[in-house]
């Protein structure tokens, strides 16, 4: 599917082949990332399977959860299922179920008061899933299936966390529980003890779960494109799409002027077309060429924006001003 997407893409639907201008998972970038923001299908596809972790966080007592707990219930938590194995019957929750990771980079739960939390297997700290990040003793524990209330002891007004282990820790395992030790007593847990849990979403703060908001997060970290791009000036309503789609490629430099096509092999004189004077490179066909900067002398008196002469086509689109109320729209 993504080939038909990409020959589409640099082909159109006519016959004949050439060459793509610019990597298909820049293309795949969102656009302030300096990419298209084309779909990418594999992270589309997660994103849908991780609305149903959440739903299954979120839809206590519909029947189709029920149905899911019945068959596959974490016997830990009443939050999460067991994350299942292909091979595991035909359950499509297989596919599901093995996302929870990725699930737990995006969401947690604000544990509240802790009585409905695992201690262990719940995410109530972001990112974190304390039998994934302290394997060792996660195993030792006398209590796997104890919530965050029964670990968290108060005496008065003090507060500790309590554990008990089968064995006696030693070694790299006395470690490991020292090191949970000091991440339990960095998170002042105390705060919220009168309220309930609740699943929080973390990308956005005060927003609520969307598969877009699921699929930018992940399509962000597949493809982090190029920092710092102007996309506010190339992408406008006003400018046809077909230019817009020139002025992108021509930002990531890869416009097929005479030096990039020897460089692949063409046998070519080169020389600009226009002065007749330099070589033809993308810079100076667009910047520092006499011709071209006659003609951004022309635009710049007409549309009253500065034109003075750049080293670089990318300095020249940067000093573009990117809003309607700087005059460019007019
Ligand atoms: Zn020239």
């Amino acid at each position: 599917m993504e080939r038909i997407m990409r020959r589409f893409l640099w082909n159109g639907t006519g016959e004949g082949k050439r060459a793509p201008l610019v990597k298909w998972d820049l293309c795949k970038a969102s656009k302030p990332n300096g990419g298209l923001g084309i779909l990418d299908l594999d992270c589309f596809n997660k994103a849908l399977l991780i609305k149903w972790l959440w739903r299954y966080i979120i839809e206590v007592g519909s029947w189709w959860r029920e149905l899911i707990a019945s068959k596959y219930q974490h016997k830990h938590s009443i939050w999460i299922t067991q994350t299942l194995k292909y091979g595991f019957g035909s359950s499509p929750w297989a596919g599901i179920s093995k996302h929870y990771s990725t699930l737990w980079k995006l969401a947690y739960f604000d544990p509240g008061n802790g009585c409905h939390l695992s201690f262990w297997y719940d995410c109530w700290s972001p990112g974190v899933v304390l039998a994934d990040s302290f394997p060792r003793i996660a195993a030792a524990v006398t209590a796997p299936e104890a919530r965050i209330a029964d670990v968290y002891i108060s005496s008065g007004e003090s507060f500790s966390w309590v554990l008990d282990f089968n064995y006696r820790l030693r070694g790299g395992a006395e470690s490991e529980k020292n090191e949970l030790l000091d991440f339990l007593n960095s998170l002042n847990f105390a705060e919220n003890l009168h309220n309930p849990c609740r699943p929080v979403w973390a990308p956005n703060v005060g927003s609520s779960f969307s598969v877009a908001s699921v699929y930018r997060c992940l399509a962000d970290d597949a493809f982090p494109g190029v920092p710092d791009f102007p996309d506010a000036v190339i992408w406008k309503n006003i400018i046809p799409p077909k230019i817009c789609f020139f002025i992108w490629t021509l930002s990531h430099g890869r416009i097929p002027t005479i030096d990039k096509l020897q460089r692949v092999g063409w046998e070519l004189a080169n020389r600009c077309e226009l002065c007749r004077q330099s070589e033809e490179t993308q810079d100076h066909l667009f910047a520092s060429c006499g011709y071209s900067m006659n003609v951004w002398n022309l635009i710049g008196s007409k549309c009253r924006i500065n034109t003075q002469p750049r080293s670089s086509i990318i300095d020249v689109i940067r000093s573009w001003p990117s809003r309607s109320s700087d005059g460019f729209d007019d």
